[in-house]
């Protein structure tokens, strides 16, 4: 008996989907999500099996600047701040994530500053599962606009640089189906909040104040909630694919 069910277990290999965090493919929404404390074979007719983890899953979210850092500016008056438009974004974001049951902590829930280096000690003692740093960008060119992600390839941590470029690809993929902005790509950036924190972790510039017509979406609540929902979703599709959080 038990060498039929040796059998039967080797034939099923051959069928069952592997997933891997390389290949960034995201698993089917229908599915059971890997990381989620609200998940239970007691509560969720979802979970047919117990569990597959019990680790809660805790994001840290970056609104970034504040105080007096206000960030970038909009050229036309009146002067919209790029810190204000974080904070909001990163709210929608929050809320977003908690609703599928991921644990939150955000760096700043108000209008505070908050420097770079404790912003990445905060998410350094927290352990979360990955950092997301939100912000809004400027450019000379009043033509310039999109969205663009960045991730730090680290050569020291090899393996926490793929985990954020993944999850760079797929943020940035579910913001382009969320807003249909310009895409401007996956980049390598050397900014402090992704280079010394120690999770997966990407910067997200979601538009820039400086082109006009961009600047009129984001000053609209409902472009931010496009925006936090592309956000959300592309970290949950990122957690799917993850299978030793
Ligand atoms: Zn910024």
């Amino acid at each position: 008996m038990r060498r039929l069910m040796l059998i039967a277990a080797f034939i099923l290999s051959f069928f069952v989907p592997k997933m891997s965090f390389v290949d960034c493919q995201p698993i089917k929404a229908s599915s059971v999500p890997l990381c989620n404390l609200k998940v239970n074979s007691m509560t969720n007719p979802l979970a047919a099996s117990p569990p597959l983890i019990s680790t809660p899953c805790l994001i840290v979210v970056d609104p970034g600047h504040g105080g007096h850092d206000v960030g970038t500016q909009s050229v036309s008056k009146p002067r919209y701040q790029e810190k204000s438009f974080n904070l909001v974004t990163a709210k929608f974001v929050k809320n977003y994530l908690e609703q599928l049951g991921y644990q939150v902590a955000m760096t700043r829930e108000e209008d505070r500053f908050l420097s770079l280096e404790r912003r990445a000690r905060f998410a350094n003692e927290k352990k979360p599962a990955l950092f997301v740093s939100i912000h809004f960008n400027a450019a000379l060119n009043p033509d310039a606009q999109g969205i663009e992600v960045f991730y730090y390839p680290s050569l020291s941590d090899k393996k926490r640089a793929t985990k954020s470029r993944c999850l760079a690809q797929l943020v940035l993929k579910q913001l382009l189906m969320r807003t249909t902005a310009k895409s401007r790509g996956v980049k390598q950036g050397n900014f402090a909040v992704i280079r010394e924190t120690q999770m997966a972790a990407i910067l997200v510039e979601s538009g820039f104040l400086t082109n006009e017509s961009e600047l009129q979406k984001i000053k609209e609540p409902t472009y931010l909630k496009k925006i936090a929902k592309g956000i959300t979703d592309g970290i949950d599709n990122y957690l799917r694919t993850q299978k030793n959080l």
